[in-house]
């Protein structure tokens, strides 16, 4: 017998949904990443759970819906990664005309009836606090309801939630090479030693790497697939308001810009097409300076290139150029070819209905239990959205010691496993030694026990953001201990 009913290729948001699903479904999983879990396009996303204005404005409306029921279900399953937000696009007499943002809007309200989310509305700016860092003249700006998301945190908790279930997740395991036959005999490198094991299916998820997967690890004719990078910048906050803004750009594309991390900014994006080593993807200067000429349009603070203080750029294969972030998936089997099952590129927000249709593409090869991950809440995330602020003051009333931000910032990357890290704690001193004024040895041990973490950036940018604040010092003390706990 195989040792596995799947393996899977890649720890990217696509692999990690697809073991959680059919570890769920009863089948015997293992997950192979190379690096960290959402070390590639995962952890470089828009971060936004939304039906897609743009797809909209395409007249994709059946996509649009499919899009907002599942921003509805991330709502539900993960209150804690995916949090409300209201956005606005300040109207411009150079761009599209009120009347077709509004009746847009209108159409999207719609779409998304059954959300509970505020409606979209017309909105005087002169009055109103989205208008305090907006460039004069904008007189009227249209806000509408989408949500954001932790891109990385939501790939590592759907890993511990598919972990839970049975899963095996092995990061730092790259897969070299996979032998054909009834059954899949793969070799990876696993921490530097070599590994054998057998599969009855495998699912190459792996990204921006498919096309290589395809050809040197597995052997079989690359998918027909164009490669295409995204980029966004993170510059100091610019401006006080919760929302995000949605800027409608000279050349007719849509760039936002977000709240990020409460000190920062978030500019995206610029796409195009994407050569090279997919482990190696840098931003180029004429992007960054296209998204600061963007801001600037809107923005009264100006910012300029030396301004930003990180740059996020992900590649991945897209079915052709033309079809911006759409990706595909595709089963491939025969008489004595065990299944291999190819997905890649599509969106964060529709992750889980895609791996829910990736496992059940499996179902003619293994008996497995019906679609469940829609209704099944990721870890931390047992309680309603519109409760975050009362988890957060929970936990403030229970570990007296926190201060806001620091409470938020943990139900947002926990949600109620929060006392799994802070334990019995009565003053910030229990939880062990302190790296900066916000991580704990508390915290880091967990994250390195319960979630995979083994090198400080797996903690600064991948498990939390607190890269962009911490201090050198703290980070070498982060090294060592994490050294010395492994
Ligand atoms: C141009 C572009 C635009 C996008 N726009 C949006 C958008 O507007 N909204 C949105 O929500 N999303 C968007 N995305 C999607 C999103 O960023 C990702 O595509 C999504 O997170 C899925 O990623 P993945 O799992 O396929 O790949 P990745 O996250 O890259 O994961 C693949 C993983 O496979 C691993 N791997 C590779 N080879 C091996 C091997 N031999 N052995 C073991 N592991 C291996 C890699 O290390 C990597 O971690 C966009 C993506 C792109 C490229």
């Amino acid at each position: 017998m195989a040792d596995y009913d799947l393996a899977i290729i890649g720890g990217g948001l696509n692999g990690v949904s697809i073991a959680r699903d059919a570890a769920g479904r009863g089948l015997r999983v293992i997950l192979l990443e190379q690096g960290d879990l959402a070390a590639g396009a995962s952890s470089a996303s828009p971060r936004l759970i939304h039906g897609d204005l743009a797809s909209l404005e395409r007249r994709h409306f059946l996509r649009v819906r499919t899009a907002l029921a599942e921003r509805d279900i991330w709502l539900r399953i993960a209150p804690h990664l995916v949090r409300p937000k209201r956005f606005a696009i300040p109207a411009h007499s150079d761009e599209r005309p009120d009347w077709q943002l509004r009746s847009w809007l209108l159409l999207y309200d719609r779409l998304a009836s059954r959300s509970g989310l505020p409606a979209s509305a017309t909105v005087d700016v002169t009055h109103h606090p989205i208008g305090n860092a907006l460039k004069r003249p904008f007189g009227t700006a249209f806000e509408y309801s989408d949500c954001v998301v932790d891109d990385s945190r939501l790939v590592v908790l759907t890993a511990v939630d598919a972990a839970a279930r049975g899963a095996v997740i092995r990061t730092g395991a790259r897969c070299t090479r996979a032998e054909r036959g009834k059954e899949w005999r793969l070799v990876t490198i696993d921490r530097g030693f070599r590994q054998v094991i057998t599969a009855r299916a495998i699912v190459n998820a792996s990204g921006a790497w498919t096309s290589s997967v395809a050809e040197t690890v597995l052997r079989v004719p690359p998918p027909k697939v164009a490669a295409e990078q995204m980029d966004q910048i993170v510059v100091r906050r610019l401006f006080d308001s919760d929302n995000i803004y949605v800027f409608q750009n000279r050349d007719g594309r849509l760039i936002f810009a977000s709240p990020y991390e409460r000190d920062f900014t978030l500019i995206g994006t610029a796409n195009h097409a994407f050569k090279g080593d997919p482990a190696i993807v840098a931003m180029a200067a004429g992007d960054v300076a296209y998204l600061c000429d963007a801001a600037n349009r809107y923005f009264r603070e100006r910012i300029e290139t030396v301004d930003v203080v990180r740059t996020l750029s992900g590649a991945n294969m897209v079915r052709n150029a033309a079809s911006g972030r759409d990706g595909a998936m595709t089963l491939d089997h025969g008489r004595g070819r065990a299944p291999l099952l190819t997905v890649f590129g599509g969106d964060v927000t529709t992750s889980r209905l895609r791996a829910e249709q990736a496992v059940s593409k499996l179902t003619p090869f293994y008996p497995m239990s019906p679609r469940w991950t829609a209704t099944a809440p990721l870890p931390g995330g047992d309680f309603t959205w519109d409760r975050f602020d009362d988890e957060v003051d929970e936990v403030r009333e229970r570990w007296r010691f926190l201060g806001e931000d620091q409470a938020r910032r943990l139900v947002a990357a926990y949600g109620s496993n929060v006392k799994a890290i802070l334990g019995d704690a009565k003053e910030r001193g229990d939880l062990g030694l302190a790296f900066g004024p916000e991580l704990t040895g508390a915290e880091v041990r967990y994250l390195m026990q319960r979630e995979w973490a083994r090198f400080p950036d797996d903690v600064l940018w991948r498990r939390s953001k607190l890269g962009l604040t911490m201090l050198p010092e703290d980070r070498d003390a982060l090294a060592a201990f994490m050294a010395a706990a492994m």
